[in-house]
């Protein structure tokens, strides 16, 4: 059997760590694993992220973020049979998520561990039907989408005449962090922009990469702006360049 894509067995890595994966796939993961340590690394980190979250101290969240998230389960639920869809089979890693930011906000320390959590994020959204729960290239769209489902308004921007189209957006939960996440296009390439208001300890601007993923961070307006992809860094470079 020929090796199977990267791309494709960080999506199946991701799902195997949240335990979402049937046996036929997961052994799938297991063979893959056993020939490439770059996607080897990728797990030990994911595993590292998701007993971190066990092992996290809980505290009350603020009322602002359980009301965002109790939106948030509800719009899924109820009035959005796509997003829905979305939701359920995201339950494992979201759910992770969502009880890191229910448990533990303002408590993980953000370190050097941002990155992982962005490209675990980006990769959770890249599984199909994951990725938008608004689907509209339309800003005037996208933003009002928002309201009343963050405690907080993200600037929404579409920057199609420059090659990078806005597709849509959705809800995210990052540590410690309701956050919006605008999807652009590139070419075939995904870009997810995570957006939520800045806190003191948030990074200063800088780009890096994380298991084949690139990601761009800056700040402004009071917000955190993290662009991730797996577009090539020149490019992702003059998206932020452009978003800025
Ligand atoms: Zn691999």
């Amino acid at each position: 059997m020929s090796p199977e894509p990267c791309e494709v067995m960080h999506l199946l890595i991701q799902a195997d760590v949240d335990g979402e994966l049937e046996p036929a796939e997961a052994a799938r993961v297991a063979a893959h694993l056993d020939a490439c340590p770059a996607c080897t690394r990728m797990q030990t980190r994911l595993l590292d992220l998701s007993s971190r979250v066990r092992a996290m101290p809980r505290h009350p969240a603020p009322a602002p973020l359980r009301a965002a998230v109790r939106a948030k389960i509800a719009g899924s639920s109820a009035h959005y049979g796509l997003a829905a869809r979305h939701w359920r089979p995201t339950l494992g890693a979201t759910g992770l998520a969502l009880a890191a930011s229910l448990a533990v906000f303002a408590v993980l320390p953000r370190g050097d561990t941002m990155p992982d959590w962005i490209v675990a994020a980006h990769i959770r959204a890249l599984q199909p039907n994951h990725l938008t729960d608004v689907v509209s290239s339309e800003q005037h769209t996208v933003k009002p989408w928002f309201g009343g489902r963050l405690p907080f308004a993200p600037p929404v921007k579409d920057l199609a005449g420059d090659g990078f189209p806005l597709v849509g957006g959705r809800l995210d939960y990052l540590p410690g962090n309701p956050a919006a996440a605008l999807v652009y296009k590139r070419r075939q390439h995904v870009i997810d922009l995570f957006i939520w208001p800045a806190g003191e300890e948030d990074y200063a601007s800088g780009a890096g990469a994380r298991d084949g993923y690139n990601y761009v961070r800056w700040q402004g307006n009071g917000m955190a702006f993290w662009a991730v992809s797996d577009l090539n860094p020149k490019e992702l470079g003059e998206f932020a360049t452009l978003w800025r």
